[in-house]
């Protein structure tokens, strides 16, 4: 699958995610030609024989015009309730737009626990199909309202994704207000130009989105890219584009690069290991030293005590944990057999020790390998 059009000639699922500053204006409030513009292309795409979830932003920003605030709010609780009035702003928008085309929308608020927790996960998805039965056209945003820190994925960059990975979709696009990614940061650099196809998200490319200046919303390139990660592990294509061009959506769908296309890894992972690796959030973490650093990233072996150096937070037995290396780096994920408690005590031991120091017959490995996931330490 190597081109933009081979990705959408199998009429999948796709995921559309729209950026505040583009459906929201500080004084005006919602943009309903935007809407409008949207809710054609969507119409056009299921036209195709595609799924299509749009996943929206924008419920802050049409509260801050709702409520004929002087800036947008900074403190939490502010926050929150300016969503709470700008969601149902939006929604009514969205819904008045595809009212005209003859097509239902549906509301759906998510947090990040509704991915840790893999009931919530399935449940969602199970939801979303029933959406797609009824041909409804889900609307996504975060559950900026109840979402406090513990619970916040923070950006929809980061939720389209996660919501592209559950569906297996096959294409997420991004419409913000920047072109795509760029060599250098253009509004410094006149020599900057246009990256149009990632084939890899190398650390090389990694440094040029810190470097690229970031968007006036909530993301700015660096979520885009932890977003493009998600994605590619997860065997979805993403594009980000500059939706402020109307025709920008239907020229992607018809197979037209615009903005970057980051082409998705060749091993689709199964939904479990996807889960681990790129959904649940790790409780803490486990330091490993260079021996099983090399034998996670070259041989993909299980985790055995005896390469643990160092424990990080509080978990449980069967918590999802990262794996560290000595230099604080990422290189896995994983379902830990034990507790954090019981780790501190049998890190650094040989397996055969375990039975001994625990009092209980005890399992060889850390983490098993069905159960761990490499998402780093590539470079
Ligand atoms: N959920 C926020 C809103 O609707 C936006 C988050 C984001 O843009 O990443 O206002």
């Amino acid at each position: 699958m190597h081109t933009l059009q081979d990705i959408i000639s199998k009429r999948g699922a796709i995921v559309i995610k729209v950026g505040t500053n583009l459906l929201t204006d500080k004084r005006t409030g919602v943009r309903r030609k935007r809407i409008m513009q949207l809710a054609r292309d969507v119409a056009f795409l299921r036209g195709l024989g595609h799924q299509v979830v749009i996943v929206s932003s924008g419920a802050i920003g049409a509260g801050v015009a709702s409520l004929g605030l002087a800036r947008r709010p900074r403190t939490i609780p502010e926050k929150q309730a300016t969503a709470a009035v700008g969601q149902p702003v939006l929604m009514e928008s969205y819904q008045a737009a595809f009212r005209k085309l003859g097509m239902h929308v549906g509301q759906i608020l998510l947090t990040g626990d509704d991915f840790t927790e893999r009931k919530r996960y399935t449940n969602a998805r199970n939801t979303l199909r029933a959406l797609f039965a009824q041909r409804v056209i889900p609307i996504i945003n975060e559950n900026d309202t109840i979402a406090v820190d513990e619970i916040k994925l923070g950006d929809n960059d980061n939720l389209s994704a996660l919501v592209a990975s559950l569906l297996g979709a096959d294409l997420l696009v991004i419409l913000s207000d920047v072109d795509g990614l760029y060599t250098d940061d253009p509004s410094k650099n006149p020599a900057a130009v246009r990256i149009p196809i990632v084939h890899s998200i190398t650390p090389d490319i990694e440094k040029l989105a810190r470097k690229s200046g970031s968007d006036l919303g909530t993301g700015g390139m660096v979520t885009k890219l932890q977003a493009a990660r998600r994605c590619v592990a997860s065997g979805v294509a993403m594009v980000i584009a500059n939706g402020e061009d109307p025709s920008v959506l239907k020229d992607i769908l018809t197979g037209e690069i615009r903005g970057t296309l980051f082409l998705p890894g060749s091993g689709r992972l199964s939904g479990r290991k996807k889960w681990i690796g790129y959904v649940a959030k790790p409780r803490g973490s486990v330091t490993v030293d260079d021996g099983a650093r090399s034998a996670l990233l070259a041989r993909h072996t299980s985790l055995l005590p005896s390469g643990i150096i160092a424990i990080s937070g509080e978990f449980r037995g069967q918590d999802t944990v990262s794996i560290v290396d000595r230099d604080g780096l990422e290189i896995a994920r994983g379902v830990t057999n034990y507790s954090s408690a019981d780790l501190q005590r049998i890190r650094g031991k040989r397996s055969g020790e375990l039975p001994q120091i625990l009092g209980r017959p005890s399992r060889d490995e850390v983490i098993h390998k069905d159960n761990l996931v490499i998402t780093g330490g590539k470079s």
